[in-house]
Parts: structure tokens; sequence; C-alpha cells
């Protein structure tokens, strides 16, 4: 399903452009800066098929990737950059409802988490968008290699906390580090299974 066979298929900006709702569909979100890019590219195995960036906030397209004919692979634009243009937030936001609350075929959202920092308002207001979408959300932590393990326990309790007050979390977290390969292969049964 994925390494060698993950294609990049379109990036939209309106409803207009989706593809055809033709196949399940999963969706990767998450703050600017949490380690989206890095997590496709380890995920497919592809150096630079998501591009990595250090400029939070500039991809604002979804991008659409095509999982070896299966399945769709959904690249939100990282959202809760500081510095956004408000008329661009607006935008997005538009879209983003229209997307969640429109998709059949999209099965699940990955809402990417520092493990650094856990859940944040901004993380929260998606979540509630979720929820009134009733699409079903996982979180992912990600750089889980920069903590020490009592730490990453401190965030995992507040996430868990937080995830118990919306009804779309799926319960189950998966912990990842694309710089050591942690967790990879278990995200990936996972989206697999989601086919
Ligand atoms: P995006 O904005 O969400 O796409 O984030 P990027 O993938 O561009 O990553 C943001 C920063 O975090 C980059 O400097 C990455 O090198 C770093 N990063 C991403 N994933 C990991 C990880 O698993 N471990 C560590 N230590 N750093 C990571």
């Amino acid at each position: 399903l994925f390494a060698g066979d993950c294609d990049f298929v379109k990036g939209v900006v309106a409803m207009s452009g989706l593809p055809p709702a033709d196949r399940p569909e999963i969706c990767l979100a998450g703050r600017s800066n949490v380690g989206k890019s890095s997590l496709i590219n380890a995920l497919t195995g592809r150096k630079a098929l998501a591009r990595t960036s250090n400029t939070p906030g500039r991809t604002q397209e979804i991008n659409f990737f095509d999982l070896g004919g299966l399945e769709y692979l959904v690249d939100l634009p990282g959202y809760g950059y500081a510095n956004a243009p408000l008329a661009k937030v607006d935008a997005w936001q538009r879209l983003l409802k229209q997307y969640l609350s429109g998709r059949q075929t999209l099965r699940r959202v990955f809402v990417l988490i520092d493990a650094r920092h856990g859940v944040k308002p901004v993380d929260e207001e998606i979540m509630a968008l979720m929820d009134k979408s009733a699409v079903t959300f996982q979180c992912v932590m990600t750089k889980v290699d920069k903590l020490k393990a009592g730490e990453l326990d401190k965030v995992l309790a507040q996430v868990r906390g937080r995830l118990a007050t919306h009804p779309a979390a799926f319960p189950e977290l998966v912990l990842t580090s694309s710089a050591k390969g942690e967790g990879l292969a278990t995200l990936r049964a996972i989206i697999a299974g989601l086919a």
C-alpha cells in the first residue's frame, strides 16, 4: 500500500477541485510545524513527497495522494500559524468545514499532536468541528524521540484527558517518531485497515 506506491494526485483550494469520491480517504491534520510533512515522507518512504518546510503556514492547498489506487491520503494545510492573515484563516476554515462535513468517503482524520506540546486550543477547534461533522479522528503523537519517558507520560495523560471530551475521538493514540521510525508500521497498518 505504501513505499513507492504513493503518488501525488493534486492540490486543491476549493471543493470544486476535489477528486471524485470513489475510494476510501484518510486525512492528516495538525498545527504548522507539528511534523506532518516529515511523517508523510517517512510513512511513504519517499524523501520529498510532502514538502518539509520551516516556513509554517505556507502550504494552503489540500493535497491528495493516491495509495496504490486503493485509498487517498489527504494532507490538510497546517493550522494555527500565529502570523497567518485573517482572511486566509477564514477561507481555510470555510473549506475545511465543507470538506469535513461533505466528504462521504472520509474514513478517519489523523490529528497530529507534537509530543512536546500536547493538545492546544487550536487543535480542539478542529476536533470540535469533527465532533459536529461526526468524522472520527485519531491522535498521532509526533516527535516522541524528543521526550524522556516520564515527560511523555505526562503529555499523554493531558491528551487522553482532552480526547475524553470529544465524542468523535478514537480513544487509541499512535506514538510516532519520523526521525527514529517509531510507530510508522503501526500507523501504516491502521491506514491500510481503513481501505
Ligand atoms: P510540518 O510543518 O508539520 O510539515 O512539519 P515538518 O515535517 O516540516 O517538521 C517540522 C520540524 O520538526 C522540522 O525541523 C523537522 O525536522 C522536525 N521533525 C519532524 N518530525 C520529527 C521527529 O520525528 N523527530 C524530531 N526530533 N524532529 C522532527
